[in-house]
């Protein structure tokens, strides 16, 4: 018996955005909540699921009752394409029905079981394999999709057309994330690099690092901010507005949940992740 009480499509308009990232941790902080979670990555030609949980080179079981999860922890089941290549350096290089094939087997073939949420994490764009998979989520019923972007407009160009097929295809956008909104860092963590031509001292971050602790100690505990990415024109935010869909919130760009992603953790359990792990439990709350 298989009862999926909650589904959530994460979606982007571009591929590098942190769709993927979201979708762990995501999955993590619903775990975390004590529901019972499975996360689906039908990123077809890039699915980062196994490597941002640490689960590389794990193999898929078939049952009777169908391809079984793998379980992270006993509420956290994952199953991705990944799994099923021979090689995680392998292209995937298939025609269009090939791939929606193996996208709806996927979809429909995993026994979950009894859980409360399945996160699923599709492509980036609007292609045909959306298609397929907004089929299969529509009919067996979903909660709607959170889209992730970036600040940049070229990002928001394409996530307003995410928006639109979300609104043609009739499924309900949950919200935006506007994700590497800013790079907060804490100043402790910080390398300095000397300006060209400038001499005096041999190791600057050296140099820094002990200026801080002797002279301004209370600097250490603050986060350093900068705006990577231009986002004069308003950034997700204005354009949720523009297009009647609501703002989850803003993640920070953040190295170590970037270091986190990187190594398959959650960012929740590591106090590092300061600048990033409230901000994405607060559009948790707001889901
Ligand atoms: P997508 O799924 O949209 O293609 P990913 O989730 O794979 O994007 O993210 C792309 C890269 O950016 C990954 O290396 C990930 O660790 C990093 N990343 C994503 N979001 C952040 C963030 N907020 N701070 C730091 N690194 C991030």
């Amino acid at each position: 018996m298989v009862t999926v009480k909650h589904k959530i499509l994460v979606l982007s308009g571009k591929g590098g955005v942190g769709k993927s990232t979201f979708s762990a941790q995501l999955s993590f902080a619903l775990a975390n909540k004590d529901y019972q979670v499975g996360l689906l990555d039908i990123d077809i030609c890039g699915p980062s699921i196994p490597k941002m949980l640490g689960l590389e080179g794990q193999d898929i079981h078939q049952s009777n009752l169908g391809w079984s999860p793998i379980y992270l922890d006993s509420n956290l089941g994952v199953m991705s394409i990944g799994f099923m290549l021979p090689h995680p350096d392998e292209a995937v290089i298939w025609r269009g029905p090939r791939k929606n094939g193996l996208i709806k087997q996927f979809l429909k073939d995993v026994h979950w079981g009894e859980i409360d949420y399945l996160v699923v994490d599709a492509p980036p764009g609007t292609s045909d394999e959306h298609i397929s998979i907004v089929q299969f989520l529509l009919a067996s019923g979903i909660d709607g999709a959170v889209i992730v972007t970036t600040p940049q407009q070229v990002s928001l160009i394409d996530v307003r057309k995410e928006i639109s097929f979300c609104k043609k295809v009739g499924i309900r956008v949950l919200g935006v994330v506007e994700n590497m909104s800013g790079l907060r860092q804490p100043v402790s963590d910080l390398r300095f690099e000397r300006i060209d031509g400038v001499t005096g001292v041999e190791d600057v971050t050296e140099w820094a690092r002990r200026y801080i602790r002797e002279n301004a100690p209370e600097l250490s505990s603050l986060f350093a901010c900068s705006e990577v990415f231009d986002s004069s024109g308003g950034g997700a935010a204005k354009m949720c507005a523009e297009m009647s869909v609501p703002f989850l919130g803003k993640v920070p760009m953040d190295p170590q949940l970037g270091k986190a992603a990187e190594e398959g953790r959650s960012c929740f359990e590591d106090k590092r992740c300061g600048a990033s792990a409230p901000a994405i439990l607060r559009i948790v709350e707001e889901l």
